[in-house]
């Protein structure tokens, strides 16, 4: 049997009094690519926070590869190999995209390794060259990033994830504002990440999240309502009810 790769167990979190996430226990196993669905407000990005260890869980644990990540710092995380996107542009205008993922390298690095020199320049030059090829923005590598199209933009928060080769990649919202087009170029981009990587994704296009997952997480207040195969979701009453049937995107 594959054992998960990541696992979180009860996880919950609170603002002050406010629960934003409560007794999430789930795993993820390697090389499959999970959306998290749900309302706004629902905890996806808290969630998201968690696993990524931007944030620590109120309560509850996390494992990476049956190691204990709880309470460990995100530094640590992308180490081991989990990064991620975020859901607003993360990326220095003024900088090109070269040098955005550049400094992303670098500074993901750089508590392991503090001798900076010309070799090690180049290799991380060449580590954002790759990551720049991998996301389609190779020849946009010497643009500003504030001159970059939208979707390119987003897919450059991509290439700043993939930088450090992360085993899982955490998505949140990477088609947010995207028109039709940009899109289907993102699911594309997805759908070639995810045949190297395990992939969750914080999504709010349903025909997009039907076609590209291979299981849905539902939170509704914080609270895993269900968990299954795209089939399954479609399917499920009480999902249709606080969800399905309020969302534009679904048919
Ligand atoms: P989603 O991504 O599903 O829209 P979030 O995880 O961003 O939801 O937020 C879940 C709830 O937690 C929301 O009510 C939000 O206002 C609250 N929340 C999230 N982050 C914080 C924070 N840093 N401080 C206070 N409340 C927060
Ligand atoms: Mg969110």
């Amino acid at each position: 049997m594959t054992e998960p790769i990541l696992a979180v167990e009860g996880v919950g979190r609170k603002f002050g009094g406010f629960v934003a996430l409560e007794g999430v226990t789930t795993a993820f196993l390697p090389g499959r690519v999970t959306s998290i669905i749900g309302p706004n407000g629902a905890g996806k990005s808290t969630f998201f926070n968690i696993l990524s260890g931007v944030i620590e869980p109120s309560s509850g644990s996390i494992r990476f590869k049956g190691r204990d990540l709880t309470g460990t710092r995100q530094h640590a995380f992308v180490h081991l190999g989990i990064a991620r996107s975020y859901q607003i542009t993360t990326i220095f205008p003024e900088l090109s995209a070269h040098e955005n993922v550049r400094v992303a390298a670098q500074a993901g690095r750089s508590r392991y390794n503090i001798w900076t020199n010309r070799d090690r320049f180049g290799e991380l030059s060449d580590r954002a060259d790759a990551a720049l090829d991998a996301v389609g923005l190779a020849s946009k590598r010497w643009e500003s990033a504030r001159l970059l199209a939208h979707g390119q933009q987003r897919a450059l928060e991509i290439a700043i994830a993939l930088v450090s080769d992360p085993e899982v990649l955490l998505l949140d919202e990477p088609t947010a504002g995207m028109g039709p087009e940009e899109t289907k170029e993102m699911v594309a981009l997805l759908e070639k990440l995810a045949a190297q990587r395990t992939i969750l994704l914080v999504e709010h296009k349903m025909k997009m999240i039907l076609g590209l997952s291979d299981r849905i997480l539902v939170l509704h207040h914080g609270r895993l309502i269900a968990d299954g195969t795209p089939q399954d979701i479609q399917t499920d009453p009480e999902v249709r009810r606080v969800y399905l049937g309020q969302n534009d995107g679904y048919a």
